[in-house]
């Protein structure tokens, strides 16, 4: 590494970018395994290299020559037996493996229900697939391993997208899984991130708890998750923005599955920019909860103003006393920044509102102190006075 620049990685961050790099020795090709020193030849860790990417090294362990395999189980088999401890009895599907944040750069990995879903965003991982599916099925023995490593992020690493059946047979229906009591269909092939918003679980439960009697605006809903929690909580009426139609028709779906047809509840499908500014308020809890904005840094501008008119509108919406659960997924928008946006949102729809508390990441989310750029949900529980 070039001279002074080793702090970061020494303290724990997992990354090297390549401006911090001196000089590489060796043939070095995506995905091989390397180590890194400091400018004064101080071995700092062994990580997995990219040359083609903008992040060139991610650690994985500080000792030499350890074996790949027995770091992996390792650290798998930790990250699972937490969760197991803390989510069991509460939902049937949630992340495993959560990459940097469970010390496995590139690693995603979720169960829904007995199947695991695997995502991998590195080379370094991606070249680790075999061993994976032989350790996950040794460690955890699912009947099914699916892989769904068609996130955007991939590209960047010079890989293509890849989705399919790893192990087992060929799942041809739907999935269920469990949250809190609700119940939803997860679609392998083709659901949204692995499946579904394993983030949003304990937002959603938490608004299902206080959802009696109240009329409900689920805005960007996909398919429906946070609705069908108000529903289950007895809310008033439910209305759901969307722009897609497949999710708005799996959202159908997950009001039959949960018995709640008879609920009063609307879909409106389209741009929620549009469709917010065009309906009538009196809402006692709105939920926006869009997909990143700012993908890039460069976007945080043009995110700013996307959340300011969604939060604006929200504001507008809700009565006297109403609730806003409202989010940014954006890894480039700080929750600082996020809360300062809404602020603005709030003044421009001339509302006074107190904030109740902060939304986050579930537990199966975690962020690795030193790495703060695992964190990226970001929300915030407002109350209009
Ligand atoms: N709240 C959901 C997850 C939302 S993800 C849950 O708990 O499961 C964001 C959703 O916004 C996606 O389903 C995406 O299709 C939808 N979306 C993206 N842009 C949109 C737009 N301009 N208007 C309405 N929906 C949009």
């Amino acid at each position: 590494m070039k001279k002074g620049r080793e702090k970061p990685l020494s303290r724990g961050h997992p990354w090297i970018f390549s401006g911090a790099v001196e000089k590489a020795e060796g043939e070095v090709s995506a995905g091989d395994l390397g180590e890194v020193f400091s400018h004064d030849g101080t071995f700092l860790g062994v990580g997995h290299l990219n040359p083609g990417s903008q992040i060139v090294f991610r650690l994985l362990s500080r000792k030499r020559g350890e074996d790949p395999g027995d770091l992996l189980r390792e650290r798998i088999a930790k990250a699972v037996a937490w969760r197991k401890r803390s989510l069991q009895g509460k939902a049937n599907a949630y992340r495993l493996v959560n990459g940097e944040g469970d010390f496995l750069p590139g690693l995603i990995l979720d169960r829904y229900g007995e199947v695991l879903v695997l995502q991998l965003l590195t080379a370094g991982m991606d070249r680790w697939r075999d061993l994976l599916i032989g350790l996950l099925v040794e460690i955890l023995r699912p009947p099914v391993v699916y892989e769904r490593s068609d996130a955007a992020s991939r590209r960047e690493e010079g890989l293509p997208e890849r989705r399919g059946l790893l192990h087992g047979d060929e799942i041809r229906n739907l999935l269920q899984i469990e949250e809190y009591g609700a119940r939803f269909l997860i679609d392998l092939g083709k659901g949204q991130k692995t499946g579904f918003y394993l983030d949003q679980r304990e937002n959603r439960h938490f608004l299902g708890e206080g959802a009696e009697e109240k009329r409900i605006l689920d805005c960007f809903s996909y398919s429906g998750a946070f609705s069908i929690h108000g529903g289950l909580g007895k809310a008033k009426e439910l209305t759901l923005v969307e722009s897609s139609a497949e999710a708005l028709s799996m959202a159908e779906e997950h009001f039959k599955l949960n018995h709640l047809e008879a609920l009063p509840h609307q879909m409106l499908r389209g741009d929620a920019f549009e469709i917010m500014r065009n309906i009538d308020p009196g809402y006692d809890v709105v939920v926006l909860d869009p997909p990143p904005f700012a993908k890039k840094k460069g976007q945080v501008l043009r995110a700013s103003r996307g959340y300011k008119d969604l939060n604006l509108q929200a504001f507008r919406l809700l009565r006297e006393g109403g609730l806003l659960l409202t989010f940014s997924c954006s890894h480039h928008v700080s929750l600082d920044l996020f809360q300062k946006i809404v602020f603005a949102a709030a003044v421009d729809a001339g509302k006074k509102v107190q904030v109740l508390n902060r939304l986050g990441h579930p537990v199966d989310h975690p962020f690795d102190l030193s790495h703060p750029e695992g964190e990226y949900l970001k929300g915030l529980l407002c109350r209009v006075v």
